[in-house]
């Protein structure tokens, strides 16, 4: 949640220390680095200097093994040819010790609980904390998450695009683990390796030895298909699922060198859902009267982890944003000013619906992928006559798609952002 707080009406900023970063450790593809949205933040090169960096990666799909995409395609139009693996705990830390450099300080814990219209002037919010402090601001960034108290007050409404189960019956919980093997992964260390089998998916990624007190670890990740998994899953229930779906189905004349994957100790697990939700707009007046409400994030859009998209997205919402909120404050506090309020709004809405028009491309490709990883090895009837094994269907699209040279240039273009910044 950031709130950013006019210059002129700031209630006393609060002056706790902040604690430690978050201990969350999820690992993140960072595909902006591609389309420069953070080398414009000045802080590609730091997290360069701390992630692995992957050319692609292989997949194996039941019949064969395919290569995920060719990132050092993508050299003729960025100069960040790869793909980027970083824990979110590290992009965090680089993110806010860039804002340090700025003079900006982020005051962590304070939870926002209310948000209400300044009574003697409308443009400005009086954000309301848990602790009762007041901070009247005149710009609300809901940053925060996908249960958007700021989201919510503010009445915008946060749905799934296209209702429920528009792609069949894909995958609606998983588990993701940062884990260390017993024996060497035989993936490449700067490789991505996924395994599909019927109905499920195995995901193995590599983390950067750096952030891990150089220990080999392994982002690994299952979708759960039957019962609830458990919040912290365990190395017993983990390694059951990699028995179950992870490298031990590749059959021996597919990968001679395979011997079995057993995991030596789990250093962070958990689970989570993977459906999705679109804010129906990111940009509002609180109450259509009140000061200037926006929204970056999961706050404004939630998909399945698939592609690795959801923090990509929520920064170069941000990004972007950053130059429309200073011009509209500069417009807006100018002595002369005499722009009427749809006017100076305009930007704003402009990056609303362009916001708004990436969230929904970036939900239909992770729903899309869900759906290919969810595929499952058996036939269904369709009016009764005509069977169809969609897993058969996809492995067969795969490789058309890998002949022709498409998936390596195509899922590398499309997952970078480059193709929507
Ligand atoms: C398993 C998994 C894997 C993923 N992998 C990737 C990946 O590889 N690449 C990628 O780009 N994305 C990935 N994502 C998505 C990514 O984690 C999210 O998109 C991203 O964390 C969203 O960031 P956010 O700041 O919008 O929300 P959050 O991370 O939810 O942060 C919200 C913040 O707001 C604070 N907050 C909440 N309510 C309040 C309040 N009332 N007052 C004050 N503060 C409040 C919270 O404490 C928190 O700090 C993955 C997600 C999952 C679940």
């Amino acid at each position: 949640m950031a709130v950013q707080i006019s210059p002129s009406l700031t209630a006393s900023p609060p002056d706790r220390i902040p604690p430690a970063q978050s201990a969350c450790m999820q690992l993140r593809l960072r595909y902006d680095l591609y389309n420069r949205a953070l080398d414009e933040i000045g802080c590609a090169e730091p997290l360069i200097a701390a992630c692995v960096k992957a050319g692609g990666g292989k997949i194996w799909n039941g019949d064969r093994f395919h290569y995920m995409g060719d990132y050092s395609a993508l050299a003729p139009y960025t100069k960040f040819p790869f793909l980027a693996l970083i824990p979110q705990y590290v992009t965090e830390r680089i993110l806010g010790e860039r804002l340090l450099e700025e003079g900006i300080k982020v005051h962590r814990p304070f939870k926002v609980v209310d948000l209400k219209v300044n009574e003697l002037d409308p443009n400005i919010t009086d954000a309301i904390f848990e602790d009762g402090q007041v901070v009247e601001a005149r710009y609300i960034v809901g940053a925060d998450g996908a249960r958007s108290i700021v989201r919510q007050t503010a009445g915008i409404r946060y749905a799934d695009p296209d209702g429920d189960d528009i792609t069949g019956k894909p995958i609606k919980q998983a588990i993701a683990a940062d884990v260390v093997f017993t024996s060497p992964h035989y993936a490449a260390p700067n490789e991505a390796f996924f395994v599909l089998s019927s109905g499920n998916f195995f995901i193995s990624v590599p983390m950067p030895g750096s952030s891990y007190d150089g220990q080999e670890v392994w982002r690994i990740g299952f979708g759960v298909s039957q019962g609830v998994p458990p919040q912290f899953p365990s190395t017993e229930y983990l390694q059951d699922l990699l028995d179950a779906y992870g490298p031990a189905c590749i059959p021996s004349s597919a990968m001679p060198d395979r011997v079995p994957l057993k995991i030596k100790k789990t250093i962070w697990s958990t689970r989570f859902r993977t459906h999705s939700a679109i804010a129906e707009t990111p940009f509002t007046r609180l109450f259509d009267k009140g000061g200037v409400i926006v929204l970056v994030g999961d706050a404004a859009h939630l998909h399945p982890p698939t592609g690795g998209q959801g923090m990509n997205l929520g920064l170069r919402d941000s990004v972007f944003l950053g130059p429309i909120l200073a011009e509209h404050l500069k417009r807006s506090t100018q002595a002369s000013a005499t722009y009427e309020r749809a006017e100076l709004d305009e930007p704003l809405k402009q990056w609303a619906a362009v916001r708004h028009a990436h969230a929904l491309k970036i939900i239909s490709v992770a729903k899309r992928m869900l759906a290919v990883f969810s595929c499952k090895n058996e036939i269904t009837w369709y009016f009764g006559v005509i069977p169809i094994n969609w897993m058969k269907v996809r492995n067969i699209g795969m490789w058309i798609s890998e002949l022709t040279g498409y998936s390596r240039r195509m899922n590398a273009w499309n997952l970078s952002g480059l193709a929507s910044r």
